[in-house]
């Protein structure tokens, strides 16, 4: 079976939690699915695809992982963290001027012992897979095998950490007693929610799973969903029927752009902190899950009951501006 085709990393599997006083001020079941505690070093949605990934490099004999992000990718973080457990060099390409202020992702990437390049967001954008392709061959020319991990670890193989994550959650549910009829995540490269929605399809369950973007918008993301439910079709052989009007990207939610907040957003993440003990971060799950509570409040999902929510992490990826918008 495909999904026994990884290595343990996470702490699986995560706690599924009820948001008892949240769920009151929607007057729905709201559930939480710990995605954020998969790890310390390692933790957040990242690790579940590393699974399948780093098990891809090790079977290639691969002794270095290349990844890229954001200056504060938790994914580049998780990617170094995972290199050093296991004795593999890492090298991040990130995207953004070299940062003074040592912070947050970034410095424990530098604490974890990764080597950084930076590029401009126009490298990124047009040239960044070359790039790495580059830093694969100089690596080679000191006798090291590297191994290529896409942004967000969001390709075929990838992808199956969600798969997996779906199986998990229909076994805790069966164990709850209970039916999540929506499952909802958000959408920064895809991965997480193609695997979720491919695993859904794929046992027959019949849960509607939603991803709220956090950048870009409902078209791009479709084509990104798209190709990566037939790149996963590839990896495991069984066929879906892929719908293009049945994958439930919900767009309105990327606020100012990627990793930019606003002052709702951010008291919203304040109001969940101080309700229900949970911190959620300000790129991905605060503005996911504010997404979430206002197309409830809207009635959006006025067909479901048991709403499960995935948090995906990301608590190291608070910065200075971020910080500085919340009044304390
Ligand atoms: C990367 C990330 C996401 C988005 O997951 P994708 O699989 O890239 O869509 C969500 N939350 C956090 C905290 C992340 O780091």
């Amino acid at each position: 079976m495909i999904l026994e085709n990884k290595i343990k990393l996470a702490n699986l599997p995560t706690k599924i939690e009820k948001l008892d006083k949240l769920s009151k001020e929607l007057g729905k079941n709201i559930y939480i699915k710990r995605d954020d505690q998969t790890g310390t070093e390692v933790s957040g949605n990242k690790v579940r695809k590393l699974e399948f990934s780093v098990k891809e490099a090790l079977d290639n004999d691969c002794d270095y992982l290349i990844t890229c992000g954001g200056i504060q990718s938790n994914h580049a973080r998780a990617t170094a963290a995972v290199a050093a457990k296991l004795g593999m060099g890492s090298f991040l390409v990130l995207r953004g001027k070299e940062d003074n202020e040592l912070e947050g992702n970034y410095f424990f990437d530098k604490l974890l012992g990764a080597r950084i390049k930076f590029i401009t967001p126009e490298e990124y954008s047009n040239n960044r897979a070359q790039i790495m392709e580059n830093i694969k061959n100089e690596l080679s020319k000191e006798g090291h095998r590297a191994y290529i991990i896409p942004e967000g670890a969001s390709n075929g193989v990838g992808s199956l950490g969600y798969y997996n994550a779906m199986l998990e959650i229909l076994e805790q549910q069966k164990q709850m007693g209970i039916k999540f009829d929506a499952i909802a995540c958000s959408v920064g490269s895809g991965g997480t929610y193609s695997g979720l929605y491919y695993g859904n399809k794929v046992t027959g369950n019949d849960a509607t799973v939603y991803g709220i973007n956090i950048t870009g918008d409902r078209e791009y993301f479709l084509d990104v969903v798209e190709s990566l439910l037939h790149e996963l079709i590839k990896y495991t052989g069984q066929e879906i029927s892929i719908n293009r009007d049945a994958i439930d990207i919900v767009d309105g939610y990327p606020g100012l752009g990627y990793a930019i907040s606003r002052p709702e957003e951010i008291e919203f993440i304040k109001h969940i902190a101080q309700l229900e003990g949970i911190i959620l971060d300000p790129v991905y799950t605060g503005k996911a899950m504010y997404g979430l509570v206002q197309e409830i409040k809207k009635g959006t999902f006025d067909r479901h009951d048991n709403i499960l929510f995935i948090h995906t992490g990301g608590i190291f990826g608070w910065n200075t501006a971020q910080r500085s918008m919340i009044e304390l």
